[in-house]
């Protein structure tokens, strides 16, 4: 099977080496042009995120938003400008995330499979595919289950997250 970067449109040729894996958020792009796109963290990673055709969040080393697609943005029903700069607990509005110290600080973050998965994936240990993440959310007084499917790769120091599924 012939595959097209879907960014420049170059052949990728025959499936080979030098491409992602088909589980990879970014299989259908080159590595040039994931490393010219991801060359720093203030590039505008809009137009890049919306060519992918499932829900996808960036995530810099901090656990720290960066950027979303629309789809990623509709499935969490908030605004790009309030999530800037929020961790992953704001970004999937986590019951502890209001708690001292935010996401990633409080004394109930310890087993938290969503920060588990995001460090893993930092640390390069695994790929990570369709990985379970359950977390509870709050709204208001209203406290309500999570159950997510989250795929993860890393990219030149940045983590994409795909929400394959939320329920
Ligand atoms: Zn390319």
């Amino acid at each position: 099977m012939k595959r097209i970067c879907a960014w420049c449109q170059t052949s990728l040729g025959e499936v080979s080496s030098n491409i992602h894996s088909e589980q990879a958020i970014t299989h259908g792009i080159c590595d040039i042009c994931l490393n010219n796109l991801f060359a720093d963290r203030d590039i505008d990673f809009i137009p890049f995120l919306n060519s992918l055709s499932a829900p996808v969040i960036l995530i810099d080393d901090n656990n720290t938003y960066l950027s979303a697609n629309s789809k990623a943005l509709d499935v969490l029903a908030k605004d790009h400008q309030f999530l800037k700069q929020k961790r992953t607990g704001d970004v999937f509005t986590c019951e502890n995330a209001h708690l001292e110290g935010g996401c990633g600080h409080t004394n109930r973050c310890g087993g938290c499979q969503m920060l588990q998965l995001i460090n893993d994936t930092y640390e390069g240990k695994d790929s990570f595919d369709h990985v379970p993440v359950t977390l509870f959310q709050k709204h208001g007084d209203v406290r309500h289950k999570l159950d997510l499917e989250l795929t993860t790769e890393k990219v030149n120091g940045l983590v994409l997250m795909r929400i394959d599924s939320h329920k």
